[in-house]
């Protein structure tokens, strides 16, 4: 195996635990007679802003981090093989790949290589070879390593198309336990300036439109769910707060993966969120496109998602008085907190009864899922749900039963979930 190929395994292995790049690829050999293969290091999938899927090289820089976050495969402590690219080599690579139709684009983050500024150099010289001398047009995904000087988060910003900084924790307690050079400051400072940037940046265009653009898909974030005692409630509040703030695009949740021995997280071999992952976002695209609020989800005497149902059902369930709504006259917003309507189906419930009263047959031509919907709404008077929004029975007609993951939302009995106090320290009000 040749050098860049070893450092390429390595590199593109390491990267995996990103979750905000949307999706890491899986291996698969070819087979004679067969077309393809797949390489589990290295590419994965993201949505651009015209909605089509791209393919990026997902990589780090390199995984050598003078850091020593307890929840990351990379950090100094750890017993990993080490490589890194040099600028050159890695926006060779890239290139090459990119004229082999393998990609569209690059997913490029980093371990902490002697400082946050001395890698963002390294990063930034590896776009600038991309931009200016491959003159490469592709997309570009950059993360900004936490406390990075501002000028070189601006340097990055006006290369690449997505710039984002890593909450990873959801807390002040839970960063200085397992994160001690993290600091909630030397995350959102970043985070506040590409905000800023991309605002001026937007407005310098209004008045001339050959200025540059700064990162013109806008920021993300990832959190990581399961490695600190955080409850759902502070993860929903925390990612609410950024949408609101720094103007986000998404907040990606990443379910724990156990990486090493450290009693303050949980045992190698625990069983991975993913069911809690899921929920949170579920919960999450309440918040963004419903309308919904962290507290209207959760509270602090119940402040984790249920394994077993959706998240607006559990809040349909909440208030059985708002239910059954009538299709033919409810607003849009109240058909938005019926439980199977989504943003397109409450939309063509509205366009569709300009032309006439709708029934509960309509509906499903329509695409309203009547499996959960038919206990919350009524069509012309018509009620087609076997059980009323208030009945004690609702629940158990309308849940998800699942495998044991279940226990995972239990914290008092999980043994998977070390027995910390809860964090209650915001990161961001
Ligand atoms: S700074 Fe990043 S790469 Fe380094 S240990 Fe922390 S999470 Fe891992």
């Amino acid at each position: 195996m040749s050098d860049l190929m070893k450092k390429l395994t390595i590199l593109g292995a390491a990267a995996k635990f990103d979750a905000s790049c949307s999706s890491s690829g899986g291996g698969r050999a070819g087979k004679p007679g067969q077309l393809g293969n797949t390489c589990s290091a290295g590419i994965c999938h993201t949505w651009a802003a015209d909605g089509r899927c791209v393919s990026l090289l997902k990589v780090l820089l390199s995984n050598a981090c003078c850091y020593d976050c307890a929840y990351c495969v990379n950090r100094r402590s750890s017993d990993v093989e080490r490589a890194t690219f040099t600028p050159a080599e890695l926006a060779e690579l890239t290139v090459s790949f990119y004229r082999r139709n393998y990609i569209e684009g690059l997913f490029l983050s980093s371990g902490v290589l002697k400082s946050p500024d001395y890698t963002m150099e390294l990063m930034g010289e590896t776009l600038r070879l991309l931009r200016e001398d491959y003159h490469f047009g592709g997309y570009i995904h950059v993360k900004v390593i936490p406390g990075a000087d501002s000028r070189m988060v601006n340097a990055i910003g006006l290369l690449a198309d997505r710039v984002s900084v890593n909450v990873e924790l959801p807390s002040r307690e839970g960063l200085s336990l397992l994160a001690p050079q993290k600091t909630p400051e030397n995350i959102f400072a970043p985070m506040n300036h590409i905000q800023r940037a991309q605002t001026m940046s937007l407005e310098d265009r209004r008045h001339f439109k050959t200025a540059p653009l700064f990162a013109p898909a806008g920021q993300a974030t990832q959190m990581i769910v399961g490695a600190t005692p955080d409850t759902d409630l502070t993860i929903l509040r925390l990612s609410h707060a950024l949408y609101r703030k720094y103007r986000l695009k998404r907040v990606y949740f990443s379910a724990y993966i156990p990486v090493g021995e450290n009693p303050a997280l949980p045992a190698p071999g625990s069983r991975v969120p993913l069911l809690r992952e899921h929920r949170l976002y579920q919960a999450d695209w309440l918040l963004r496109f419903y309308d919904f609020q962290p507290d209207e989800l959760l509270s602090e005497s119940a402040p984790l998602l249920d394994p077993e149902l959706d998240p607006k059902c559990v809040w349909a369930l909440a208030h059985p008085e708002r239910f059954p709504v009538e299709v033919n006259t409810a607003d849009y917003e109240t058909l938005l907190r019926v439980p199977g309507l989504g943003v397109v189906s409450a939309k063509r419930i509205l366009a569709a009864r300009r032309q006439g009263h709708l029934t509960l047959d309509n509906l499903r031509k329509l695409g309203v899922v009547m499996k959960r919907a038919q206990y919350f709404l009524i069509a012309a008077g018509k009620f087609g749900g076997r059980l009323p929004p208030g009945s004690p029975f609702l629940r158990e007609a309308l849940a998800e039963r699942t495998n044991n993951q279940l226990s995972l939302f239990t914290p008092t009995t999980d043994p998977v979930l070390p027995a910390l106090p809860q964090h209650k320290v915001p990161l961001l009000a």
